[in-house]
Parts: C-alpha cells; sequence; structure tokens
C-alpha cells in the first residue's frame, strides 16, 4: 500500500469524532462489488455498509433516478404532495403486502415510528390504560442508537451514562418462546424483534421460535414488530428473514438498502388499522419522504426485484457457507448463515482478522468482538466469491 490514504484519515481523526472505531482505509472509489484507495489498490467489499448496499455500490439505474430526480426537485417537505411520493408506497405496499408506509429517513428513526404506532394502537384499538403499554424486546437486540432504543438495550457499552430511560420495555431471552409466554400481560402491546440479530453476531432463531412468537402474538392480541432494517430485501435468502417461518408480522420496519446504497431512507410498512392511527400532527419528519430518497428508493425496489437478489442471496449464500465451512482451523468456534449475510465467530478477538483480510483485499468487520460478518452485495457474483474464499482460508489458517 502507499501513503496517498493517510491525510483523509488524519483530518476525520483530528476533527472527527471517535464513536466509530474504522479500519485503516480510506475508500475513494467504488462500483459494484469493488472498491479502491487513493493508491489505486482493490477490494472487494463484504459488508456493504452493513447491508446497506445490496445493490453494490453505484448501480447504474439508482444513480440514473438520482440524477434525474435531482434534476426536476428534491425537497418539498410533507406541507406539500410531489409526483414521486406515492408511486413508491405503491412499490413498496405490493413488496410487502401492507396497506400503507410511512416514510423516514434513519432506522432508528423507523424503529421508533413503530413503537409510537404500537403504542397508539394499545390505547384506541386493545385499550390498554392509558401510559400502561407494554413492550416486549429480546435480549441482544439492535434497533439503534436513540435514547429509547439504547433504553432497551441489552448491551452494556451502548447504554452506560445514558440515563435515565425511557420506561415500558420488558427484555427476554432471544430464541426463547416459554420466557416469552411468561412475560407477556394483559398490558403487553407489542414484541419488538429481529427476526434474525444482526449486530449481535448474525444470530439465527431456533427452528420455530418465529411462528411460535407470532401465533402467541395473535392469541394474545400482541402487535409482531419485525425489525428488518439489516435482514430485509433480500439479504438473507428470502424477501424478508420472517419469509423463512413464514411469518407475517403486523409492522415491517425497513431501512439501510431501501435508500440503494445512495441515500438514507427507512420506513414502516403495515396495514391501515394499525399505522392508520397517525392523524395530522401526531408524527412526522422534515425529510421523511422526500422525492429524491422516494426516487432512489423506487429505482431501488425494482433492482431488487428485477435482479432477484433474495434468489441470488440464497444460492450463492449456501455455496460460500459451505466453502466456509471445510475451512480448517482451530481458530473457529462457529459458522452460520443464511444467504448472504454470514457470522463466523471465532475463539479471540476477530478485528486483527479484519485487518489481516482488509491487506488480502477483503473489507469486513468485527461485530460484538468475536465475529467477522460476511454480507458482500447481493450483486456480487460466484467468480468474486471464489477469489475470496482462498484467502478468508489463508487469514483464518495462520
Ligand atoms: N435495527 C437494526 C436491526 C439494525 O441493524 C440497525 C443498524 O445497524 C438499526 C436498527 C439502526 O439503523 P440506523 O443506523 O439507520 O439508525
Amino acid at each position: 500500500r502507499g501513503e496517498d490514504f493517510r491525510p483523509a484519515i488524519e483530518l476525520a481523526e483530528r476533527y472527527g469524532v471517535h464513536n466509530y472505531n474504522p479500519l485503516p482505509i480510506v475508500i475513494a472509489e467504488a462500483e459494484g462489488v469493488w472498491v479502491s484507495d487513493p493508491d489505486g489498490n482493490r477490494y472487494l467489499d463484504m459488508l456493504s455498509a452493513y447491508s446497506a448496499l445490496n445493490q453494490g455500490h453505484r448501480h447504474p439505474a439508482i444513480i440514473k433516478a438520482l440524477k434525474e430526480q435531482a434534476d426536476k426537485v428534491t425537497l418539498t417537505s410533507r406541507a406539500f404532495h410531489n409526483e414521486t411520493s406515492g408511486r413508491f408506497y405503491e412499490k413498496l405496499a405490493k413488496y410487502t403486502g401492507k396497506s400503507r408506509i410511512l416514510a423516514m429517513n434513519t432506522g432508528a428513526e423507523a424503529v421508533e415510528t413503530a413503537l409510537k404506532a404500537a403504542r397508539r394502537w394499545a390505547y384506541r384499538v386493545k385499550r390498554i390504560p392509558e401510559d400502561q403499554a407494554e413492550i416486549i424486546v429480546c435480549e441482544g437486540n439492535f434497533h439503534g442508537r436513540t435514547i429509547t432504543a439504547t433504553s432497551f438495550s441489552s448491551t452494556h457499552g451502548y447504554k452506560r451514562d445514558f440515563g435515565p430511560f425511557t420506561p415500558g420495555f420488558k427484555l427476554v431471552p432471544y430464541g426463547n418462546t416459554a420466557k416469552f409466554k411468561e412475560a407477556i400481560t394483559p398490558n403487553t402491546a407489542a414484541m419488538l424483534i429481529e427476526p434474525i440479530q444482526g449486530e449481535a453476531g448474525i444470530v439465527i432463531p431456533p427452528e420455530g421460535y418465529l411462528a411460535d412468537v407470532s401465533r402467541l402474538c395473535r392469541q394474545n392480541k400482541i402487535l409482531l414488530l419485525a425489525d428488518e432494517i439489516q435482514t430485509g430485501f433480500g439479504r438473507t435468502g428470502r424477501r424478508f428473514a420472517s419469509d423463512w417461518e413464514r411469518v407475517r408480522p403486523d409492522v415491517y420496519i425497513l431501512g439501510k438498502a431501501l435508500g440503494g446504497g445512495v441515500l438514507p431512507i427507512s420506513a414502516i410498512a403495515a396495514d391501515e388499522d394499525i399505522i392508520g392511527l397517525f392523524e395530522p400532527g401526531s408524527h412526522g419528519s422534515t425529510f421523511g419522504g422526500n422525492p429524491l430518497a422516494c426516487a432512489v428508493a423506487e429505482t431501488a425496489l425494482d433492482v431488487t426485484i428485477h435482479e432477484r437478489l433474495a434468489e441470488r442471496s440464497d444460492v450463492l449464500g449456501r455455496y460460500l457457507l459451505e466453502h466456509l465451512r471445510h475451512i480448517q482451523s482451530t481458530l473457529i468456534r462457529d459458522i452460520r448463515g443464511r444467504g448472504l449475510f454470514i457470522g463466523i465467530e471465532l475463539k479471540e478477538p476477530a478485528r486483527p482478522y479484519c485487518e489481516a483480510l482488509m491487506l488480502k483485499g477483503i473489507l469486513c468487520k468485527e461485530t460484538h468482538e468475536h465475529t467477522i460478518r460476511l454480507a458482500p452485495p447481493l450483486t456480487i457474483g460466484k467468480e468474486e466469491l471464489d477469489w475470496a474464499i482462498p484467502r478468508i482460508a489463508a487469514v483464518l489458517q495462520n
């Protein structure tokens, strides 16, 4: 490697806040599954901005939509209508099978929106006494960085010195149906769940768990809120990770790849009886549902559907997983995944191995200290996986 990457890092370290711990690489250009640094070295992106780049970097159709919309109108606010948002809502409604869409910007905002919808529904439809609504969440969860999402996190480092916390949440162990059942009371409004826990280290619940949770929710008149921000849009080899157990949540919480790796846009998708409880003035966001982001998201959805990204992820994910499982290494504790959403859990901290992979031309990042997350763009080809597999093997065998 040359030295051209140093000034950019020094500036960022000098003036930026150190709330992340990035690998020492500067991405200067990107296309498809490849990125390059200022010295012209190429790397295979196997992180995809935490699954926000399912369609690959700068997908030509998405960039075209961005430019065309940028030449017309970018922002109207919701004070006025525009020609783009409705088209996007219709497309996402059809994709999710829900009747209405509420667009926001970041994943954390979509989570907050779903929680507000669930509380509204609890008071107005389920008739839970005022301010008594309880929402059940899972240990190991990650739903974003707002005060409320931080409040019900079970990870000490996410919470430390950020209190006081938002009340009304109850933690249960992930994957344990009996404990979920025990936690239900007449005041339970909703269960908020990641169908596969991403940040926790690609944790796949035991078979049947999601279906059991969904059934218990229906029996007890509890809303099921599926946080598919990281797992949606084909990432796990299905349209949504909930599809693995034929579960249809009451609310889909979506983000990341909805923006096609170009702009932040998030949304919740639900039916009228839940989402219709937001009247004018009750919720909103200045940039939420802006025409530029909606034009990008509409095309990001088109690409996801037309390029059959879920099917690709399923087939290529199985291929990658099988080859990774052949790696003989005493370092590896577990390899697990669904589609191109794969975790390699090591017996020691994963960071030095991510650094070694970077030097071999593969970009990925540790999650929860011991797990390497592999989540390349879903547009990746078999040839690129064949390029990556021996390099990953070489690093893990050392
Ligand atoms: N929910 C899940 C499951 C996530 O993985 C993330 C981000 O990693 C979020 C919520 C938060 O999304 P954002 O960073 O866009 O606020």
